[in-house]
């Protein structure tokens, strides 16, 4: 799902397209999409409105319109947002359209329609609400990581308050905003900190070191336009932060720092990638992380159970040839072929995924080629 850079670079692409453009009409096949009105009455709200800036809340992008208004968009899994002419060829992915006054197109193309869009009045003291006076979305999110305000005395105070796992809480949206899964698991392996390690165990130089590498990875990443992994690009291209990331989805590949494979658990449903060497889990946590870590480990030897099975299977009929020649396909232990099968399979997810992203470039018209981003 895309986080805060992948989000932001959105928003920039967005603003440089279509402030100074007015909305003329708007069109939605798909009603969900809308979580704060019926698309008549969206396409009546928004009609004639000018777009006046794009900016970004937490994941969310939030388009400011004349009349005090605004337009949240939350991408979710497979969101993506393109602004095209109107003879770009059809999507049957797209399922909301906003006709601009200059003929082009903002389209919004959700292949899993699990993204949601809002059309919000700003009150007086700036906060955006529903027509009846309700609460956006956005009043629940936790302090912006880049914002000056967010000091390293602002986090103490905030962490210093919570007994949470550090993973959970930094993927907690209130506790701070934007913050997923990718830069999550990324900024503790920078801190060594391990991602089921409690806040309360925190030495001073360990939330110094925390706050440092959360903000780092964030700004090193929009600097990147964000990571290009499963369906995420922006208006303009796709990112590059995927060929940086240490540890997200490379499980069993050498930890960068120390050489022992990166290990995988399941927190919360949540894929969480680490190494517990250079991530130490302190005693008074250990209890407590037991169970989730007993499941990892559970995993690991299922897979290489699996792998073993394989090789036996291949070795009862013979290698084909295929196999002899393949590179690094012999003379591999259980453990090393499972983590070869697994990145194998991670390399499979990559490829079809930039493919599909690349399909969604190619139909929904010409913006840049994804690998010669403008700009
Ligand atoms: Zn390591």
């Amino acid at each position: 799902m895309p986080e805060l850079p992948e989000v932001e670079t959105v928003a920039r692409d967005l603003r440089a397209l279509v402030v100074g453009a007015t909305i003329v009409g708007a069109a939605c096949d798909w009603p969900r999409t809308i979580q704060t009105h019926a698309p008549d009455a969206f396409a009546a709200a928004i009609a004639g409105r000018v777009i006046e800036a794009v900016g970004r809340r937490g994941k969310r992008i939030v388009v400011e319109l004349s009349g005090d208004r605004a337009l949240t968009v939350h991408l979710k899994m497979t969101g993506q947002l393109f602004v095209v002419p109107p003879e770009a060829p059809a999507d049957a992915h797209v399922h909301l359209v906003l006709a601009l006054d200059d003929g082009r197109e903002v389209r919004f193309r959700d292949i899993r329609k699990f993204g949601r869009v809002g059309l919000y009045a700003r009150s007086e003291v700036g906060d955006l609400e529903t027509e009846d006076g309700g609460a956006s979305p956005l009043a629940e999110l936790g302090p912006e990581p880049l914002d000056p305000a967010f000091t390293l005395k602002a986090f103490r105070t905030r962490i210093r308050g919570r007994r949470g796992r550090l993973k959970s809480l930094l993927t907690d949206q209130a506790f701070v905003a934007g913050v997923g899964n990718i830069y999550a698991d990324e900024a503790l392996w920078r801190a060594r900190l391990h991602p089921l390690r409690t806040a309360p165990t925190l030495r001073p130089d360990d939330e110094r070191r925390l706050y440092g590498t959360v903000r780092g990875i964030l700004e090193e990443a929009i600097e990147r336009r964000g990571s290009s992994i499963d369906d995420y690009t922006a208006p303009e291209g796709d990112g590059s932060m995927q060929e940086r990331l240490d540890v997200y989805q490379r499980e069993g590949e050498p930890c960068p720092r120390c050489g022992r494979p990166i290990r995988r658990i399941l927190l919360g449903m949540r894929a969480t990638h680490f190494c517990s060497f250079c991530q130490r889990l302190p005693a008074v946590d250990r209890p407590g992380a037991a169970r989730t870590l007993a499941a990892g480990r559970t995993r690991e030897r299922a897979l290489a159970q699996r792998a073993t099975r394989t090789a036996a299977a291949s070795s009862r009929r013979g290698p084909r040839w295929t196999e002899m020649a393949a590179e690094g396909s012999l003379g591999l232990t259980p453990a090393e072929a499972a983590r070869a099968a697994e990145r194998a399979r991670a390399e499979r997810t990559r490829k079809a995924a930039a493919s599909r992203r690349a399909a969604a470039r190619g139909s929904t018209g010409p913006g840049a080629p994804p690998d010669t981003p403008r700009g």
